[in-house]
């Protein structure tokens, strides 16, 4: 269960923890077909909310994306990463860090990947027939890191969970219900498992936003996966338009 922190001495360090907001689980309308505004737009919006950076994690091309089958391995990576590319454009102009992943999916299990490359994408065009478990020792394998995203959601009969083969599990995401949040971090203090949070934001009209919140600026997403897996965020929340700090319980 999620509470507002009330001791005024916490509520000092998690600010101090959440000065450099981070939005972890976003898509863009170039790469992601349920996207609706733009990655140059997504950086604007997150610029302007105070945020010191995003991770752009678009679907998949196992996922709801926008590039087609025909094009050649290598051009079908290089279409995937359009979205990201027009977020880091905007990010640099406007001051904001801008970060890649891809949200890998395998039936109804999404996978945030965080701390591989486009080149990496292009040197494994087998990626896509990789059975689950082999996708993330591979991508463990060669530096990557995997967050669970919202393992459990409404209208899912079959839910499946991979607790030895992820980093951390996303047990606040913005587009699921309480119940399905509830579940993602009940699984999670299970299994001792790190706590992260993201918005999954298609559009700037969300109204909610989940992210999270350190003391120092992250270099990169390997520093970001180092970080949380050191429990170094704090998870935040952001209704109406105004930052919420939320501490999770872990029992
Ligand atoms: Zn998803
Ligand atoms: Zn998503």
């Amino acid at each position: 269960m999620l509470r507002d922190l009330t001791l005024e001495t916490t509520l000092e360090s998690v600010t101090r923890m959440s000065q450099y907001k981070y939005e972890t689980h976003l898509h863009t309308s170039e790469t992601s077909r349920c996207g609706k505004s733009s990655g140059a737009e997504l950086a604007l919006h997150y610029k302007r909310l105070g945020y010191t950076g995003v991770f752009v994690t678009d679907h998949f091309l196992n996922g709801n994306t926008t590039v087609p089958e025909d094009p050649s391995w290598p051009d079908r990576v290089e279409m995937f990463c359009h979205g990201y590319r027009m977020a880091a454009q905007k990010g640099r102009e406007i001051g904001l860090d801008v970060h890649f992943g891809w949200e890998y999916g395998s039936g109804w299990v999404h996978l945030l990947t965080y701390g591989l490359d486009q080149d990496w994408l292009v040197a494994n065009p087998e990626v896509l027939s990789w059975d689950l478990l082999h996708y993330c020792d591979r991508v463990h394998g060669d530096g990557g890191s995997i967050v669970h995203a919202h393992p459990f959601r409404e209208g899912v009969d079959i839910v499946q969970v991979l607790p030895g083969h992820v980093d951390a599990v996303e047990v606040l995401n913005s587009g699921r219900d309480d119940e399905s949040n509830r579940h993602a971090l009940d699984y999670a203090n299970s299994f001792g498992l790190p706590k992260v949070a993201g918005s999954d934001i298609h559009s700037i009209e969300c109204k909610r936003l989940c992210g999270m919140g350190f003391s120092r600026r992250l270099r990169d997403a390997h520093d970001y996966a180092t970080a949380i897996k050191a429990g170094e965020g704090v998870i935040i929340e952001m209704p109406a338009g105004r930052t919420q700090e939320h501490e999770l319980e872990d029992e």
